[in-house]
């Protein structure tokens, strides 16, 4: 059967494609893809995100390079297919010979997990650290001049929004995990956060 290799080899390619997940992979080798699953193609020259990396495979909509985790180390590094399996067995511990188990999967799992709440709590923190200093310019800057005015709607928002805001920072930065994680999904839940990112990029464009 497989002559070319040898009687393991092919325990190795698929080991490999068990035991590493694509996305977690391109991300090692310094790609980096965004909430949408997107990235920046590195097999050609991209401009705009055209990659999608999905667990188990990678597509690009612009050049068409597509497969699994062992083609895309192949593609990147530019090795043999049989050396990129190698390759990605090395960096993410898989042995050739015995497939990960249940446990180390699990394990690996919770790990991409908790990295993921991570990036997203930074995330939260910088949009809503721009968004209350947004919201403290406005403040001062559409304060009232005389009783008799009406309220400027940004003075207003500003006065409504900034002790929320702030009441959210204060939790990611002194909150319990549980709490972090609340906030979190309460901001990337209906997209709030992207209509903050929005508001924000808005008023700088003004
Ligand atoms: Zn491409």
């Amino acid at each position: 059967m497989n002559l070319f290799y040898g009687g393991y080899s092919m325990n190795l390619f698929q080991n490999v494609k068990y035991g590493v997940n694509c996305r977690e992979a391109a991300e090692r080798y310094g790609v980096s893809i965004n909430r949408q699953g997107k990235a920046l193609c590195p097999f050609h020259n991209d401009r705009h995100p055209s990659l999608y990396v999905a667990d188990d495979h990678f597509y690009c909509f612009a050049c068409g390079a597509h497969g699994d985790v062992i083609d895309f180390a192949a593609n990147f590094f530019d090795l043999p297919l049989y050396e990129a399996a190698q390759r990605l067995a090395a960096d993410f511990g898989v042995d050739a010979n015995q497939p990960p188990t249940k446990e180390v999967l699990e394990k690996r799992r919770q790990k991409a997990e908790a990295q993921q709440l991570m990036e997203n709590e930074r995330l939260c923190v910088s949009v809503l650290s721009d968004y209350a200093r947004v919201l403290r310019s406005w403040k001062m800057q559409y304060a009232l001049q005389s009783p008799a005015e009406a309220p400027d709607e940004r003075f207003e928002e500003a006065c409504h929004k900034l002790d929320e805001a702030e009441y959210y920072l204060d939790i990611l930065a002194f909150g319990d995990s549980y709490e972090r994680a609340e906030v979190v999904n309460y901001l990337l839940v209906d997209g709030r956060l992207d209509k903050l990112k929005e508001k924000i990029n808005g008023r700088d464009a003004a």
